[in-house]
């Protein structure tokens, strides 16, 4: 992967940036995407944020490099707050943990005012993102899956508006699967659930064997209840 060729990850996080946009890759290590972007005239301005000393120099070095300083800021700090209010309209956070990415959004909830679309692509937890978005009335837009080198990932879409609207059909489905990816059941939707379904009866399966206490009796009903919910979306032929 380098500015000119992103992984097909980046590449779909890429896709849903919109045209002539003005935005901010927050986690944004190398600058892959923002570069890539800016030397396919698909954007105007970005601010590529980094907490780290190590990704940060990376990202000034490749933004350096290709002649791109004038269109985009490379910033140290933590999560939005590198960015000014007004300053973004679009905002892509890649390659971290669901549960860090909806912690970045609800602590820089204030800079979100002018932002009309977030691209989010979390390696695991998207059901802590797609919480989030409902909490905070963000509309979940559409979503994709893909399988590259053998991981799966899921990358989230939103814009202001309706969040209850994609999950009227089935909430749980919904919050758990991704009410899209559910509709749709890719390839790689089905061999990440089916892997997640198999894994959750092991851990079942251990749990029947461990000394029964109100923590396993709860973890047992969970996992079954989750289980139950991928096995009726797997079959299902309308959700
Ligand atoms: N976004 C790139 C991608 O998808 O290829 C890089 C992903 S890398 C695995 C995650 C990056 O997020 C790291 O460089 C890390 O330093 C950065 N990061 C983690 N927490 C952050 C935060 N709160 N604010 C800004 N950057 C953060």
């Amino acid at each position: 992967m380098n500015t000119d060729k992103l992984s097909d990850r980046l590449a779909t996080v890429a896709k849903y940036v919109p045209e002539q946009a003005r935005m901010a890759d927050i986690g944004s290590d190398h600058a892959y995407l923002p570069c890539y972007l800016a030397k396919n005239g698909r954007i105007t301005f970005a601010v590529a944020g980094e907490v780290a000393q190590g990704p940060y120099q990376s990202a000034e070095r490749n933004v350096l490099s290709e002649g791109l300083a004038e269109m985009i800021s490379v910033r140290m700090g933590d999560g939005l707050e590198v960015i000014k209010p007004g300053e973004v309209d679009c905002i892509t956070i890649a390659g971290m943990g669901g549960a860090l990415i909806s912690s970045i959004l609800e602590n820089g909830k204030e800079k979100l005012s002018t932002v009309k679309r977030l691209v989010l692509q979390p390696n695991l937890s998207a059901i802590s993102i797609r919480k989030w978005l409902i909490k905070n009335n963000w509309e979940l837009v559409a979503e994709e899956i893909i399988e590259e080198d053998e991981k799966i990932y899921e990358v989230l879409i939103a814009g202001q508006g309706d969040a209850a609207k994609p999950y009227q059909k089935n909430r749980d489905w919904g919050l758990l699967l991704g009410p899209f990816l559910v509709q749709q059941k890719a390839d790689a939707f089905k061999k990440k659930w089916t892997a997640e379904k198999n894994n959750w009866q092991r851990i079942y399966d251990a749990l029947e064997d461990a000394t029964e206490t109100e923590e396993t009796l709860n973890k047992r009903q969970e996992l079954l209840y989750k289980m139950k919910i991928v096995e009726e979306a797997l079959v299902s032929e309308d959700s």
